[in-house]
């Protein structure tokens, strides 16, 4: 009776162990089923903000295909006229015709720097010469140069070649007339002689034996050929 007791026992801390030991496991497998379902959220988390961080610059970036416009042919010349226009056709624009034809330079005398711009273009002939070399020249600006240029050609003295130099478009100017100076005879006697009615080559009274005339042309000749 007593060995069936101690038997009863023994068996009984055995089932008391087993229990203590599935407690444990039962511990363990608790402990490793809640991280597992802690860390999956949190890479989730973590992969849909970076998602949603990273799509939306993507969406700016797209543009939008830009639609030319076409342009007609009349449009085209336009706006090839517009790029190969020049100061002087600028000018022409803004300028009335009295105002080309009337242009004068400040202290300047227009008739003797008219004169002097004939003088440089006639020694180049048909050729002509490129207004820029012509403005450095006569130290004149661009903007002057090219109003004079404008009231020349009114007046007849030139004629302006549109060329393309060195990818610009300028003006070739080439001479067509010198004009008539009257500086030459600005102090001759005859323009205020009261006997000039009576007065002729064959004549009485006649330039030939005429002490004015003599002493005026002595007295031109004397003078230095810049003040002339
Ligand atoms: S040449 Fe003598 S006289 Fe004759 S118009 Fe001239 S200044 Fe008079």
């Amino acid at each position: 009776m007593a060995k069936k007791k101690d038997t009863l026992i023994e068996e009984a801390e055995k089932i008391k162990a087993d229990l203590t030991k599935l407690k444990k496991k039962k511990q363990v497998l608790d402990s490793t089923s809640t991280k597992k379902t802690e860390s999956k959220p949190v890479k989730k988390s973590v992969k849909k903000t970076t998602k949603k961080t990273e799509s939306k610059p993507v969406k700016k970036v797209v543009e939008k295909p830009v639609k030319v416009k076409k342009l007609t042919k009349k449009e085209l010349e336009e706006a090839k006229r517009e790029a190969e226009k020049t100061l002087e056709e600028e000018l022409e624009e803004q300028l009335s015709d009295e105002e080309i034809e009337n242009f004068q330079i400040e202290k300047v005398d227009m008739e003797r720097l008219t004169n002097k711009v004939c003088d440089i273009l006639a020694e180049r002939e048909s050729d002509g010469m490129f207004q820029g070399e012509l403005w450095k020249k006569l130290k004149l600006t661009n903007q002057i140069g090219s109003r004079l240029a404008l009231k020349l050609e009114r007046m007849g003295t030139i004629t302006r070649e549109k060329l393309l130099e060195n990818n610009r478009w300028t003006y070739k100017l080439i001479l067509k007339k010198t004009p008539i100076s009257t500086q030459s005879i600005e102090n001759a006697p005859c323009l205020v002689c009261p006997v000039e009615q009576k007065c002729s080559l064959d004549g009485e009274i006649s330039p030939r034996s005429c002490q004015m005339i003599e002493d005026w042309v002595i007295a031109e000749l004397k003078k230095p050929v810049k003040s002339k």
